[in-house]
């Protein structure tokens, strides 16, 4: 504890910002906590104050000479500077709000002094409009301890408080949301006065203003807004400085999950820039800056948006398919995230049937998700069925038949057959170029004619089917088109289910 004053000899602490810096002990309120220590610690520097008076007296009385010894002068010389010290305290401890300090210990000087340059600072900037002589113009009212105080400069008082609040409830209203969270930004300098106070005043059990603005704050908005705070999911974080009002507002994104079905090929999974334009719009693309007219993430975006007037949208997929691939079964599981949404309240049955009027997508299972099912859905690995029509690659293969071929073998060989897998040349401007280990668990041959026949394989989500047909020049080991010693490749694909613990695959 500051029984020295060592703090306040430094820091003009007003009593709520002293009692923050021992926040962690007693359960009071900071104002409370300040006022009393500042009470016991000039309790001490009055006691100690008058011992020191007795003490001089007594060495006057007992003096036998006059005028004083030599020694006697010195005694009483070193008693009046520590008296000295110690009223200077005192007057500190009177000048940053504590009450009740008898006027004759307080140096009136230091009390004066101080006042009247406050004042100075204080009416600067009325000094620059009027003329210094125009008195009446000068505001007289002396500052208070928190208008001095260093650390807080008096961002507690109520109207501060109303006036940011009041701002807040303004900037929220366009803005649908259940929970909020308030976040005080605090600038440069208070962010040091805080480690100075923490560092070189040992003091570990002190609360940043951040947190008491913010707590107070709160108290205030969830009372005018009738909502919440809540600091683990808040549907808006408001960023505040105290000491500007400057208000910043964080809307945090709301995620839909559900799973996709993709029933006509030429989609892409996401909306691709045109190709000679990278965007801009041009002939080729008709100005609309698009490679493909749509995509399965505009399609589920677009009905979402409309009602919850994002600032933009993301689709987190499951992993995904090519553009010329369908997605079937009981669909891929996604998740769509909507920044910034004005309204977070949705008829999901609606959106349902407003995406499956669409031509191409279809949805299901449409939910309300979290933004770690983002992470979930990219990470988390998944099995899947596919389904492909294998064709050789060679016309001229005239005599090759794979009715009477190793066809009918083809499915035993591939059982949990491990394959490595190199990043496939189509893609690899795009992907890191690596060794991917993805197993394929079974497989089911059906032959259609002499050089087509359906492969139907249950793999690893991640395994490049087109590639595992064709082995993609060596890249992909063992591949298909190596195992039947004939090169194949993949006509068409279809993406027959994506497995998950929803949805198990039964083979
Ligand atoms: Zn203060
Ligand atoms: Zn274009």
């Amino acid at each position: 504890m500051d029984y020295e004053n060592k703090i306040l000899q430094k820091y003009n602490l007003c009593n709520r910002c002293y009692g923050r810096i021992y926040a962690k002990l007693m359960r009071m309120g900071n104002k409370d906590r300040g006022t009393s220590i500042k009470t016991v610690i000039a309790m001490n520097f009055e006691k100690k104050l008058k011992e020191l008076f007795e003490e001089k007296n007594m060495i006057i009385e007992s003096s036998t000479q006059t005028p004083l010894s030599e020694t006697d002068e010195e005694k009483i010389k070193k008693i009046e500077e520590e008296i000295y010290e110690i009223q200077k305290n005192l007057t500190i401890l009177r000048k940053t709000g504590l009450n009740g300090i008898k006027n004759e210990y307080i140096i009136e000087e230091l009390l004066k002094d101080e006042i009247e340059e406050q004042k100075n600072e204080k009416n600067k900037d009325e000094d620059k409009k009027e003329s210094k002589d125009d008195v009446e113009n000068v505001d007289n009212t002396p500052l208070t301890p928190e208008q001095k105080c260093p650390w807080c400069k008096d961002v507690f008082n109520p109207e501060n408080l109303e006036e940011i609040s009041n701002k807040i409830v303004e900037a929220l209203s366009e803005y649908e949301f259940d929970k909020f969270l308030i976040g005080t930004r605090l600038p440069k300098r208070m962010k040091e006065l805080e480690k100075d106070l923490e560092v070189n005043f040992n003091e570990s059990n002190m609360e940043s203003l951040r947190n008491e603005f913010g707590r107070e704050l709160g108290k205030i908005l969830t009372n005018k807004l009738k909502k919440p705070v809540d600091k683990e999911t808040p549907d808006i974080v408001v960023m505040v400085n105290p000491y500007n009002q400057k208000i910043y507002l964080q809307i945090n994104p709301i995620f839909i999950k559900g799973r996709y079905k993709k029933t006509k090929r030429g989609i892409p999974q996401s909306h691709w820039d045109c190709r000679s334009c990278r965007g801009r719009g041009c002939e080729k693309c008709n100005f609309t800056g698009k490679q493909y007219p749509t995509s399965v993430e505009e399609i589920i975006a677009e009905p979402v948006m409309n009602i919850a007037k994002g600032s933009g949208e993301a689709l987190h997929a499951a992993g995904r398919e090519d553009i010329d691939v369908k997605m079937l079964g009981k669909g891929r599981p996604f998740v769509i995230e909507i920044k910034e949404p004005k309204i977070r309240k949705m008829d999901l049955d609606k959106i349902t049937e407003e995406v499956n009027n669409s031509e191409g997508v279809e949805i299901s299972n449409l939910e309300y998700g979290v933004k770690n099912d983002v992470r979930f859905f990219k990470n988390e690995p998944h099995t899947k069925t596919y389904c492909a029509l294998v064709s050789i690659v060679e016309e001229k293969i005239e005599n090759y038949n794979f009715e009477e071929e190793s066809i009918n073998e083809l499915p035993e060989k591939l059982e949990n057959l491990r394959i490595d897998q190199r990043t496939p040349h189509r893609v690899s401007h795009r992907r890191a170029d690596l060794v991917r280990v993805r197993n394929v668990y079974k497989a089911w041959c059906e032959p259609i004619d002499n050089k087509l026949f359906k492969l139907t394989v249950y793999c690893d989500g991640g395994l490049y089917i087109k590639e595992l047909i064709s082995g993609d020049e060596g890249r992909t080991k063992p591949s298909i088109s190596e195992i039947l010693g004939v090169p194949c490749y993949c006509k068409l694909l279809t993406v027959m289910d994506v497995h998950d613990e929803n949805n198990p695959a039964n083979y």
